[in-house]
């Protein structure tokens, strides 16, 4: 928790004023707005979606989706899409709780681009509903963000993807795996992946991270908060491998989609 509290840097709370306020009001539906009962706005068992928000959502279904990068498949229970079929990858699996569409790619891209850090109990409650009655976690020792490089992180003032872990583990309870954000680093600043061609994606992530040794012999679960093609989250893989890993897998809250028969 003191490594969480520390990675923020720039941790902004709402004011007190604010919290006050928030607590007079009953919750509302985050998407339509209609008021929910029950709970106020601040307990941590207070509904937050109205049921019909919710199940609008674009959940992702685990059984059609290619069990390898992520993508969905229109059969069920592939091990490996056609893609993967002819490409190595250093990840064990991948999955995702939502397409990148729709509500939730907005309010990612909000969380993300314009400071609404307190959109991140929200999505990380989200990613923890994915995993009601799944048992996919359990083969996991330890949860590890995706970091951002220090002069990323300085001027966005946090890490996405270690907010999103530490309220995902918040929801889990129990069942979540530990959280260990400093196994992984970011030792070379890199463009931003959606930037560039896909042809460069993979060179421009060389040497980027680097992996404590307490990474050895750990069952290690990558998290990210947005997967376009894999490669941020495989070259991580490939570092915490190097590094002694017994295997790496990943979770994101979202996966981008990509047209596909196979
Ligand atoms: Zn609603
Ligand atoms: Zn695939």
């Amino acid at each position: 928790m003191k490594e969480f509290v520390q990675s923020l840097r720039h941790p902004a709370p709402p004011p007190g004023w604010l919290r006050w306020t928030r607590q007079l009001l009953p919750p509302l539906c985050w998407k339509c707005g209609i008021v929910l009962g029950g709970k106020t706005y601040l307990d941590p068992a207070s509904p937050f979606l109205c049921s019909n928000c919710l199940l609008e959502l674009p959940w992702t279904d685990p059984a059609f989706h290619c069990r390898q990068c992520g993508n969905h498949t229109a059969e069920p229970e592939r091990v490996a899409c056609q893609e993967c079929m002819e490409n190595e990858w250093d990840l064990a699996e991948s999955r995702s709780g939502f397409a990148y569409n729709e509500i939730i790619r907005h309010w990612i891209l909000q969380f993300k681009f314009f400071g609404q850090e307190h959109l991140s109990p929200l999505l990380g409650r989200l990613l923890a509903l994915s995993f009601q009655n799944s048992n996919w976690l359990e083969k996991y020792d330890t949860i590890v963000p995706i970091p951002l490089h220090p002069s990323r992180l300085r001027k966005r003032g946090f890490n996405q993807s270690l907010l999103l872990a530490h309220h995902l583990r918040k929801n889990l309870g129990k069942i979540s795996p530990n959280l260990h954000p400093h196994w992984l680093r970011r030792i070379r600043a890199t463009r931003p992946q959606t930037e560039l061609p896909l042809a460069e994606r993979k060179t421009n992530l060389e040497d980027a991270f680097s992996a404590l040794a307490d990474v050895q012999d750990k069952k290690i679960l990558l998290l990210d908060d947005v997967m376009t093609t894999g490669s941020t989250l495989n070259a991580a893989a490939r570092c915490l491998k190097e590094a002694g890993a017994a295997k790496v897998g990943a979770l994101v809250l979202c996966r981008k989609m990509w047209d596909s028969s196979n």
